[in-house]
């Protein structure tokens, strides 16, 4: 069995599991991870009795951009960090070594062994993660400013899931992700996230204050919540 509902499948021994456990990883498809001695005969029954959960849990990861085909994704030929109104064309040459990056105005060239597209890919994650700390400052700044609350520190990160959060430091950590999405998107979650310097919770009193400061803000939080068809499938 190396496959279940379409899914790719990958049966994993670990002998300090003491329990059956079925997980779905990004990337890579359906895990289920056995105990040292398990039958996995087996296998394929309790991947029937789980099959609602499975299809449930693919359905929510799919609609938020997680890839699960087990594929690696393409090379992307076009790049466009729709936060920083910013679009680049990628040329890539194949050549063995290290994979390097050069940024030319709108043209990215990748240089680097193409038989190895894990590397190539990587390199691009990283170059995104540092643009998006980049973007991702000013429009922070700026919103900031425009409703007079501070923020003590920011942070991006490549986040599987949440866009960013607020610690009751001020701290607001920032999905790498969000330089993928319509700017009037990323604003809407600078916004919830400088309220949350004021209110640390969704109380009705924190969704007043989000309102105060953008009356559309429920279009907005449901555009956040679909963000992730904006997130191509290489930085997922
Ligand atoms: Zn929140």
């Amino acid at each position: 069995m190396t496959e279940f509902c379409g899914l790719p499948l990958t049966i994993r021994k670990n002998p300090r599991a003491r329990r059956v456990l079925v997980k779905l990883i990004p990337g890579r498809g359906l895990e289920v991870v056995v105990p040292r001695r398990f039958d996995t005969d087996l296998v394929p029954e309790i991947l029937n009795e789980k099959r609602a959960w499975i299809e449930r849990t693919r359905i929510r990861m799919e609609e938020s951009g997680v890839d699960l085909s087990g594929r690696l994704p393409d090379l992307p030929e076009i790049i466009s960090f729709r936060a920083a109104g910013r679009e680049y064309q990628v040329d890539y040459l194949d050549r063995p070594g290290r994979v390097k990056l050069t940024e030319n105005a709108s043209r990215l060239m990748v240089c680097g062994p193409m038989d190895e597209p894990v590397f190539i890919l990587e390199v691009l994650r990283k170059f995104t993660a540092s643009k998006a700390r980049e973007a991702l400052l000013p429009l922070l700044d700026a919103m900031s400013r425009r409703l007079g609350m501070d923020y003590t520190a920011m942070r991006v990160r490549r986040q599987k899931t949440r866009w960013g959060s607020c610690s009751a430091r001020g701290t607001i950590s920032l999905n790498a992700k969000l330089l993928f999405l319509p700017v009037e998107l990323v604003n809407q979650l600078l916004l919830h996230e400088l309220c949350h310097t004021r209110q640390l919770n969704h109380s009705a009193k924190y969704w007043a204050l989000v309102a105060r400061h953008e009356p559309d803000f429920a279009r907005l939080e449901d555009g956040l919540k679909h963000g992730g068809r904006f997130v191509p499938p290489w930085f997922s």
